[in-house]
């Protein structure tokens, strides 16, 4: 039996959304990790993607039974930009794995060697940004964020030449599918009108499949992929997750994270926040993203034009009309996470001070984003409960008015404190992927080949939401020494 069932559906589009491409070979593949409960969830025996055949496949050195590997063509404004040529310069798409239960998945490898899109390009990827997406990818999984995975990373035995000699890896990376905004672009740039109405079935079988159903099914699939991004930005916020590249081409039609280049979790508090070294004009900071998000979709409105009505005019308004409905999406899913947040069944319009004046408290006292709302769980019911954070993070006296305020508004609330506080720990994980511990991880094994780091962090990461006081390290802010400023692109 052959190890992966692959389908290539894609690969079945005509050959203008693609072009035919192999994995260029690496000198001496070296497993990493293999994502075991992500393989289970597709069917694929761990053993085998851990064992030297697997290692082989992951590596891009050898092709699996079945696959039709590709390297897919997009488009993409990159920082407000129009780029009408990107794609997969140092990606392959493997083929779709089909799960055991009918689910379909891409396996696509990242830094698997040069293809047609590579221009100027070496088509690889360093073992810092692998690792690096490795852990947060999997961290956002289990904060319960949609995004894409990582099923395995390999080392390749070779170098690659960055602004120093840098150890090459590659990832092996699954998502519901890696069709972007900027793929849509991609064909309106060519004014292929045929192009983006197939491309526009494909996503609509894959993902939406109740639109087809609907008078109009492309403004089903542009609202539906809408509705999608208000939530997942909205948990964004939520966890003080800034992606740093919210670029079209790094936005998917599945509404799963992806591109996890220059992407950080905030640790103090600060609405202004950037940390990607590229973005100087804080175009993508924290409290942009929503905005950025809309953005962005309002570019897919504009590509989808063509294919959404034959009269320009019509479509333009329904475009208009579904676009417009983004932030009021965006506002409620918000609402709702804050609401959890805080401990509160719903948000009341009353509640507005309360909420804006502890978003204005965490910034001005600097407070860690992370342990703050931990804290606030910790505090919405004395249960005795030996497990709380307590020691790594207490309010200052700043805060204690607020506090008042917050209880007070507690009592009015109908959820018992037992709910509550389960709600609340649920909000508000304990262990996030802090930066410094990433860059923690990436040394280790760039500088000493040591992965056990990495590692630890990984399963530490799998459970984010139970406190255990003997991780405290990975729950504590970083010292000044520490603190991450920026972080790079991988590339
Ligand atoms: P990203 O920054 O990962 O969103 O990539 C933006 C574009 O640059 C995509 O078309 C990538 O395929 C391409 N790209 C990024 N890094 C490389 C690389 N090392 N070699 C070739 N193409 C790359
Ligand atoms: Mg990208």
């Amino acid at each position: 039996m052959d190890p992966i069932t692959f389908d290539n559906s894609y690969a079945q589009l005509p050959e203008r959304f693609y072009t035919r491409q192999s994995g260029v070979p690496v000198s001496a593949p070296g497993a990493i990790r293999v994502n075991r409960p992500l393989a289970a969830r597709l069917g694929i025996d761990a053993d085998w993607l851990a064992s030297e055949e697997g290692t082989q496949v992951i590596a891009g050195n050898a092709v699996a039974a079945g696959s039709l590997p590709i390297a897919t063509a997009y488009a993409g404004h990159q920082f407000g930009g129009f780029n009408p040529q990107l794609g997969d310069g140092r990606a392959l798409l493997l083929g779709e794995v089909i799960a055991p239960d009918g689910a379909r998945f891409d396996l696509q490898l990242k830094g698997s060697g040069p293809t047609p899109w590579s221009r100027g390009g070496d088509g690889r990827s360093p073992l810092g940004p692998v690792l690096r997406e490795y852990i947060v990818s999997e961290a956002m999984h289990q904060l319960g964020v949609p995004t894409t995975r990582a099923l395995a990373a390999v080392t390749t035995g070779d170098t690659v030449a960055r602004d120093r000699f840098l150890p090459g890896a590659v990832l092996a990376r699954v998502a519901s599918s890696h069709i972007r905004i900027g793929t849509f672009q991609f064909f309106a740039a060519r004014r292929d009108h045929e192009a983006l109405q197939l491309l526009a079935d494909h996503a609509i079988a894959r993902h939406y499949p109740d639109a087809m159903r609907s008078d109009n099914p492309v403004l089903a699939l542009l609202e539906a992929v809408i509705a999608r991004q208000a939530r997942l930005i909205a948990q964004w916020q939520s966890l003080g997750f800034i992606h740093g590249v919210m670029n079209t081409d790094n936005m998917l039609i599945c509404g799963e994270t992806i591109d996890y280049g220059p992407c950080a979790f905030m640790d103090q508090f600060n609405p202004q926040q950037v940390y990607s070294s590229i973005d100087h004009q804080g175009r993508y900071a924290y409290r942009n993203q929503p905005s950025i998000a809309h953005w962005n979709l309002s570019c897919l409105a504009q590509a989808l034009l063509p294919i959404l009505h034959n009269d320009e005019e019509r479509a333009v308004a329904l475009a208009q009309q579904a676009i417009d409905d983004f932030p009021r999406q965006f506002l409620d899913a918000n609402a709702q996470g804050i609401a959890r947040k805080l401990g509160l069944g719903a948000l009341r319009e009353e509640d507005t001070a309360l909420v804006e004046d502890l978003w204005q408290l965490l910034a001005q006292h600097e407070l860690d984003f992370t342990l703050a709302f931990r804290r606030l769980a910790d505090l919405a019911h004395a249960n005795g409960n030996d497990n709380s954070v307590a020691a790594l993070f207490e309010f200052p006296e700043a805060l204690q008015a607020w506090l008042a305020r917050w209880r007070e508004r507690l009592a009015q609330d109908a959820l018992s404190p037992t709910d509550r506080q389960a709600m609340m720990y649920r909000a508000n994980p304990v262990f996030i992927p802090r930066n410094h511990l990433v860059e923690a991880a990436i040394a280790a094994a760039t500088d000493d080949s040591n992965f056990h780091v990495f590692h630890t962090l990984v399963d530490v990461l799998a459970n984010p939401h139970e406190y255990r006081p003997e991780l405290a390290l990975y729950a504590t802010p970083p010292r000044p020494e520490q603190i991450v400023r920026q972080t790079f692109c991988g590339t």
